[in-house]
């Protein structure tokens, strides 16, 4: 349509020109994208507000001190950088160190071993679900997103046209998947079941029972499981982190992963897709086959980050997670007992792991606010908060509160939450 008015404002010679190219709308899919709600959010802070604003909207904690990745990790960085000997381009599927690598970190959580020809490195979780989603949008297929979910899968998911289908987490269940939802929307042309735990956005962490009736149900429809476990091991309640791939008996699963949350380290952009095929079905199936020819064709994530790798996962000590988990444990606490204690807010389940939780408002609590977008809107203007509106991850009227915070910005940010709820109550 611009195009179109650009021609009719016709005082220039090319009016004759009918340009034949536009954007591709396929991608505005991704318009309501959780980085296009936050921006949106940040626009409308008030810039007069001597306070610091406060961001909890989002996995990515790298502006607070105590959230600072380990120097070890650092240095694993500028060993490989300095050797010289990464400067070229890494082979599409890796370089062998970092595979091995992976494929060793992740075999101590699985009761078989990974071979390094199983894992796949990529810039990033996000390009793992670029990957996965390439890999098996056939024309006509579907795929089962859970809900609240994880938008980068519906959006790339439209890009590539490959139909969606949400299946519901239940709240009063723990964030459970509804498995009957789940049968019900399956037929023939499903591909796949798309598995967050710990769970972005709902703080969950399934248990091995869970995921095993899963994984069962997953075999009777004869559909493969992609397990996205960026937040692997980031865990503060008392269910302990479970991979998908020890079901990988009963059924196929490909892993997402990265290293961004547990290293705290988003912008290094090193992730990996994990095939677990001890049956060998996505190897006679094709998948792995597309994977590589997908890698093929995609940029792969810098050399000597890939070369890293191996002194990352082997050097980093637990000392550095169980801090991370200390502090996240304890901003879990304040979190939980202040949102008790506010009327206009629930929060159904204690987070288990992940970074974030699902807080649901009662709006008939609230006097002047209309939904989840314009709670958010109004929290940010007004108090200089950050949360990611439900509506960003499909459960409106709902929050998302991101937990990963200095322990002081998180306190000032739920006294100011509780004096902007108070303000806004229905008298
Ligand atoms: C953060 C996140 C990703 C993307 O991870 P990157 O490594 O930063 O690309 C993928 N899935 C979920 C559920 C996430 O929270």
């Amino acid at each position: 349509m611009a195009a179109m008015d650009m021609e009719n404002n016709g005082d220039n010679s090319d009016h004759q020109i009918k340009w034949k190219f536009q954007g591709n709308k396929d991608l505005n899919a991704a318009s309501i994208s959780v980085r296009g709600i936050l921006n949106m959010l940040v626009d409308n802070l008030d810039k007069s507000d001597q306070r610091p604003c406060i961001m909890l909207g989002r996995g990515d904690p790298t502006e607070f001190p105590s959230f600072r990745t380990t120097p070890l990790a650092v240095d694993a960085v500028t060993d490989a950088l300095r050797s010289f000997n990464f400067n070229s381009y890494a082979p599409t599927v890796g370089v062998l160190q970092g595979r091995r690598a992976i494929a060793k970190y992740l075999s101590e959580d699985l009761s078989y071993q990974l071979l390094e020809e199983d894992v796949y490195l990529t810039s990033g979780c996000t390009q793992s679900i670029e990957i996965i989603i390439s890999v098996l949008a056939r024309p006509g297929a579907n795929i089962l997103l859970p809900r609240p979910g994880y938008p980068q899968y519906e959006a790339r998911a439209a890009y590539e046209k490959l139909e969606v289908r949400h299946f519901d987490l239940v709240p009063e269940k723990d964030w459970e998947v509804d498995l009957d939802s789940v049968e019900a929307l399956a037929d023939e042309n499903t591909a796949a079941i798309v598995i967050i735990n710990p769970s972005n956005p709902c703080g969950s962490v399934f248990k091995y029972q869970h995921l095993k009736k899963i994984a069962e149900t997953a075999r009777r429809l004869g559909i493969l499981v992609i397990a996205d476990e960026v937040y692997g091991h980031l865990v503060v309640g008392s269910n302990p982190f479970v991979p998908m791939g020890e079901f990988a008996s009963l059924v196929p699963v490909v892993t997402l992963g990265s290293i961004s949350k547990r290293w705290i380290v988003p912008g290094w952009r090193l992730g990996w897709v994990v095939t677990n095929d001890p049956t060998a079905i996505l190897r006679k199936t094709g998948i792995v086959e597309s994977i590589k020819n997908c890698l093929n064709i995609t940029s792969d994530t810098p050399t000597f980050i890939q070369a890293a790798v191996p002194q990352i996962l082997e050097k980093t000590n637990d000392e550095f997670f169980s801090k991370i988990i200390y502090i996240m444990r304890q901003a879990v606490e304040v979190l939980y007992e202040t949102v008790a204690a506010i009327p206009c807010l629930t929060c159904p389940v204690k987070p288990e792991g992940s970074m974030a939780v699902m807080v649901k408002l009662n709006l008939p609590l609230l006097e002047d606010i209309v939904d989840d977008l314009d709670f958010c809107l109004k929290l940010a203007k007004e108090e200089s908060i950050i949360f990611l509106p439900g509506v960003a991850v499909g459960l409106k009227n709902w929050v998302r509160i991101t937990f990963a915070a200095e322990l002081v910005s998180l306190e000032d940010a739920l006294g100011r939450l509780k004096a902007f709820c108070q303000r806004h109550a229905k008298k």
